[in-house]
């Protein structure tokens, strides 16, 4: 008997994205990619338009010589050309670096030096923008505007800068696409980096077309060639969540919002083009609920929405189900995780539940996709139970979590093979994992864990709150006690005692928060998730620390 293994006799492809967008140009070309574009109008055109135009890209870097994994970084909303780019940059070989134009400056020059950018392609409104940082930036030999000839405007300042248009245009379609190990380098993007530097997670085609297929999947963001989807989530942060290659993989039509994100654009696009799915963050979807609201408006085609990044109000899952008819599918992921991890779709058993039940169970994460194991463990390593009480930090793997970050040095900390999340999550029996907090946010009050999450979910319910953030100040007492940091609606009225009020019988008693602290505005970060720690440095914060550091 010889121990040698046998192989399967199947046809070895590799899971390349420039595959996706054969398959797509072969077999639903037509379908439709619509585009608001910085200059304000509409563009439209289809899958084969793309196709065409991504192995021009293509053929573009390769006439300048550029090696193979070089990074290729844009500077852009969600659009055409930026979709061009995710099919032709990695396509051809090099890498996609999508950098999230709402950072800092300065985090922007260290992001492209840190991750040697040769070429950056940038929407022309970030103009101001690669003014001010491209001296800094002595990698990048070649930027490009995404906007035609007659758009890019004289005497900007930028050597050699060439319109999108102009760049590609010498190049024929006419293009083979390279045949590579599917384990190489296709994106990047870096965590947006709250704490400290942000690091870089460095996508595979292999990871990227298996997390397509779990994108689409019915229990995930069920994407199919009935779609017309509406991807508010940034193509600069995560891909878009991958519904770009979904949608090619699929032969779902693409709506791209551009920069116009308030919720009167997107209410008019989704109605103008009779989006049925979309997907984006809380913060995003309170706007276009508002707008709705206010107008009196409703959804004639949106069927669904996936939301997620950070944690979805059940007052919002409770207002598109019951008021608009739209499902919301609350989703956990991160930079790391590709990012799917979790989608809270039922299982058959649980559409038996009374309404309120399941009302409860659509606010939890969600359960795991295949290709997403997770666990949860204690101060000493131990797994923890799934009952849907006992929590712990939530660790993940699988073949779209990251493995290390870039460069790979080792410093993704992985434990036997499982990657630590930094969140604190529990898990119950049917595998519905909920996310109590992010391990930094989790507010210690006599020993105990209070659930910032909670205490925002519960504000968030009440009329007059627009934005809600939970965070711990210090208590000489209890350590640490909770207090609410609140916007109110505008023309609304609203008292610290009312608030106080409407925790009661809605958590227990330890848990409701000491004070209430209005603002103006809580500060976001660059993909519109609140800024705990810029929170804590407001001055209305500070005072208060003060204040009641003395309390007894
Ligand atoms: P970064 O880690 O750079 O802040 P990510 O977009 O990768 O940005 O954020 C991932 C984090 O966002 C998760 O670790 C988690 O804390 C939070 N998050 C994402 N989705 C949810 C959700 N549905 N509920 C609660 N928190 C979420």
């Amino acid at each position: 008997m010889t121990n040698e293994i046998q192989m399967g006799l199947m046809q070895p492809h590799s899971l390349l994205i420039s595959s996706l967008i054969v398959h797509a140009e072969r077999h639903h070309g037509d379908a439709q990619i619509v585009s608001r574009r910085v200059e304000g109008d509409v563009h439209r055109y289809q899958w084969h338009d793309v196709a065409r135009r991504s192995r021009q890209v293509a053929r573009t870097l390769d006439g300048m010589t550029l090696p193979l994994s070089s990074r290729v970084a844009t500077l852009a909303w969600n659009g055409y050309r930026h979709l061009e780019l995710y099919f032709g940059v990695s396509g051809s070989g090099r890498v996609l670096h999508t950098i999230n134009p709402r950072l800092h400056p300065d985090q922007i020059v260290w992001i492209a030096n840190h991750a040697d950018d040769q070429v950056l392609c940038f929407d022309i409104s970030f103009l101001p923008l690669v003014q001010a940082v491209h001296s800094k930036c002595p990698t990048i030999r070649q930027y490009v505007a995404l906007c035609d000839r007659d758009a890019l405007p004289v005497d900007n300042g930028i050597p050699g800068l060439i319109s999108y248009e102009q760049w590609i245009e010498p190049q024929s379609d006419d293009y083979d696409w390279p045949q590579f190990d599917e384990n190489a380098a296709s994106s990047m993007c870096y965590t947006s980096g709250t704490t400290g530097n942000p690091k870089a997670v460095m996508y595979s085609h292999r990871s990227t077309l298996l997390h397509a297929y779990g994108a689409a999947l019915p229990d995930s963001m069920s994407i199919s060639a009935r779609d017309v989807i509406l991807p508010v989530v940034p193509m600069f942060h995560v891909n878009a969540w991958g519904i770009p290659y979904a949608a090619a993989l699929t032969g779902a039509s693409l709506v791209f919002p551009g920069p116009q994100l308030d919720g009167k654009s997107v209410y008019e696009l989704i109605e103008q083009e009779g989006v049925t799915f979309a997907a984006g963050v809380p913060t995003v979807w309170q706007m276009l609920l508002d707008h709705v609201k206010s107008e009196g408006q409703s959804f004639s085609t949106l069927k669904r929405t996936v939301i997620g990044g950070s944690a979805c109000p059940p007052s919002m899952i409770q207002a598109f189900r019951e008021q608009y008819n739209v499902e919301v599918i609350h989703a956990w992921g991160m930079t790391e995780t590709s990012p799917l991890g979790t989608l809270c779709t039922l299982k058959n058993k649980s559409l038996m539940l009374p309404a309120e039940e399941q009302t409860q169970l659509r606010r939890k994460q969600g359960r795991a996709l295949y290709g997403i194991d997770f666990k949860i463990v204690g101060d000493a390593g131990n797994e923890l139970p799934w009952d849907g009480k006992t929590f712990g930090d939530l660790y993940v793997k699988g073949p779209w979590v990251v493995r290390d970050y870039f460069p790979g040095q080792g410093n993704a900390a992985l434990v036997d093979g499982w990657f630590p999340t930094g969140d604190v999550a529990t898990i119950d029996a049917d595998g519905y994992l909920q996310i109590t907090d992010r391990s930094k946010d989790v507010i210690k009050s006599g020993g105990e864990w209070i659930s910032s999450i909670d205490i925002e979910n519960i504000a968030m319910a009440h009329p007059a709150v627009q934005l809600a953030a939970c965070i711990g100040v210090s208590h000489p007492k209890w350590e640490e006690r909770p207090v609410v940091v609140v916007v109110k609606r505008e023309n609304m009225t609203l008292d610290k005692e009312e608030l106080l009020q409407f925790y009661e019988g809605k958590m227990a008693k330890w848990q409701i928060p000491d004070d209430v602290i209005f603002v103006d505005a809580i500060p976001l970060g660059a993909t519109g998730k609140m800024l705990k720690s810029r929170i804590r440095q407001m001055p209305e914060i500070t005072a208060y620390g003060a204040t009641e550091g003395s309390r007894q």
